[in-house]
């Protein structure tokens, strides 16, 4: 058949410390993990805070705001599956509230993407999951 995974994008296969994360992106929630501890944010999701160790960790709603820190553009797919999408940006963006997450920016020609962009999280639905992307902020 030709519904086979080459014509599937990825989803995301969720790590007992990301689950969390993935659960609510379904909602269309981006949910950050925080320490009580030292109370900053950190990413990707660990058992222990990045920053101070503390295992006394928990989920914050994140605004899903933030700015473009760094992107490339693809002119090539890697994936057969996003043959249609190129050129397409991958963008690391920089939340408000500290922390860097790899994405991509939907909604602007690339040439017109620029860093320090303001941005907000959208979600993009694929089979199941919802992948957090971020488009230009109003
Ligand atoms: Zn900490």
């Amino acid at each position: 058949m030709s519904d086979d995974k080459r014509s599937r994008k990825p989803v995301p296969r969720p790590s007992p410390e990301s689950l969390p994360f993935w659960e609510a992106a379904k909602e269309r929630r981006l949910l950050l993990p925080r320490c009580n501890a030292c109370s900053r944010f950190f990413f990707p999701p660990s058992q222990r805070c990045r920053h101070c160790l503390s295992p006394d960790v928990n989920w914050v709603a994140s605004k899903g705001t933030g700015r473009v820190y760094s992107f490339v553009v693809y002119h090539r797919p890697y994936h057969p599956a996003f043959e249609g999408d190129v050129p397409y940006v991958v963008a690391i963006v920089e939340l408000d509230e500290g922390v860097r997450l790899l994405s991509n920016i939907l909604g602007t020609p690339p040439e017109d993407v620029r860093c320090d962009m303001r941005v907000r999280v959208t979600f993009e639905d694929r089979d199941g999951a919802s992948i957090p992307m971020f488009e230009l902020a109003p």
